[in-house]
């Protein structure tokens, strides 16, 4: 149900002609996903709840980190002493900054099994990620079922933003894969991250949200913008669609079709993630079983904590696993099968 106007609480923005009463109503009645709650999701989240964007869901795989909070405006100590889910914590605040809207936090990774339930059904996708591979599971779910979607992302003091309008502008796979514009191959875990490049680049995404949701779709400005904050370099260029993109040209929808997922992927500098076929953990069961023989195991509800030197293993209630200290997927595995089972 859409909340009432509340008239004083989105004054300054209906105030603003591009939206007026009109486009606050729109926004109101409107909804957007947000994949991946780190940084630029964290700060997304954040600008379409206080617009007042009616309905958010925000999914995110990990958990809050003492290393996330220079640049993650959502997450505070409180949350990483607690090893609280992102998308938890998220909701948590994002429910405090705004009781109107329908909030909903999803502790989930998305992949081409769950993306279907996960997306369908928002008029919005917003790139929170942090990998390609995730970015082109929405591209090509997005252009399958014309949903627009818009690319975030940061690394280092760069970054970039652009809407994708399937069959209307250029795609991912138009941009990435025929050559043309540069990609981000280096990640924050080598490089590191400035705040204000990643809050730059959330608000260049928020406010292409803003035009399309509240039904200002002519004001979109089609632009590829980049920019570093370190060095003053800004630029904006129009992407040409790729005629022959196998993507939204030729329909091959090759990250959502066929491919099943890793068991096992690289997850940061030196952490692996095991998604175990989805099965439901009793947490309070392993941690009684765990705490038998190793010290200071912590559960919290969502997920259950434990370090045997020099490893540190993150466990959720579906049975996707984080494994800190190595990057060796057999490490993982066999400290996997050892400690929860196979
Ligand atoms: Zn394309």
């Amino acid at each position: 149900m859409t909340p009432p106007l509340d008239d004083e609480k989105y004054s300054r923005q209906i105030l603003f002609a591009g939206v007026g009463p009109r486009g606050q109503q729109r926004l109101l009645s409107a909804g957007a996903v947000i994949v991946g709650c780190g940084a630029i999701g964290a700060a997304v989240a954040n600008l379409l709840t206080r617009a007042g964007v009616g309905q958010l869901r925000i999914l995110d795989r990990d958990f809050v980190e003492t290393s996330n909070l220079q640049r993650q405006i959502l997450f505070d100590e409180h949350d990483a002493r607690e090893a609280l889910p992102k998308a938890v914590a998220a909701e948590r605040k994002l429910r405090a900054l705004n009781s109107d809207l329908q909030i909903e936090g999803v502790v989930a990774d998305l992949n081409a099994k769950n993306i279907e339930e996960l997306l369908s059904g928002f008029p919005l996708i917003l790139d929170g990620t942090d990998n390609f591979e995730t970015r082109f599971l929405i591209n090509d779910f997005a252009v399958q079922t014309g949903t627009p979607w818009i690319y975030a992302a940061a690394v280092a003091s760069y970054g970039l933003s652009f809407v994708v309008r399937p069959r209307q502008t250029a795609c991912l796979a138009c941009l990435l894969e025929s050559g043309g514009a540069p990609g981000l191959e280096e990640t924050c875990d080598t490089v590191g991250v400035l705040g204000p490049i990643v809050n730059l680049v959330a608000s260049l995404e928020a406010a292409e949200a803003l035009k399309l949701l509240s039904g200002n779709a002519s004001a979109l400005h089609g632009r590829l913008i980049s920019c570093d904050v370190w060095s003053g370099h800004l630029q904006a260029v129009q992407p040409e669609r790729n005629p022959v993109c196998r993507a939204c040209a030729r329909g091959e929808y090759r990250y959502l079709q066929g491919k099943v997922q890793p068991q096992i992927t690289m997850c940061g500098r030196d952490s692996v993630q095991i998604h175990e076929r989805r099965r439901v953990l009793d947490l309070p069961a392993l941690e009684k079983r765990l705490s038998s023989t190793i010290a200071g195991v912590r559960q919290n509800g969502f997920l259950l904590r434990f370090r045997v030197a020099p490893y540190e293993m993150t466990v959720f209630s579906d049975g996707r696993a984080i494994v800190k200290g190595t990057q060796d997927p057999a490490v993982a595995r066999s400290l996997y099968a050892k400690y929860i089972g196979a």
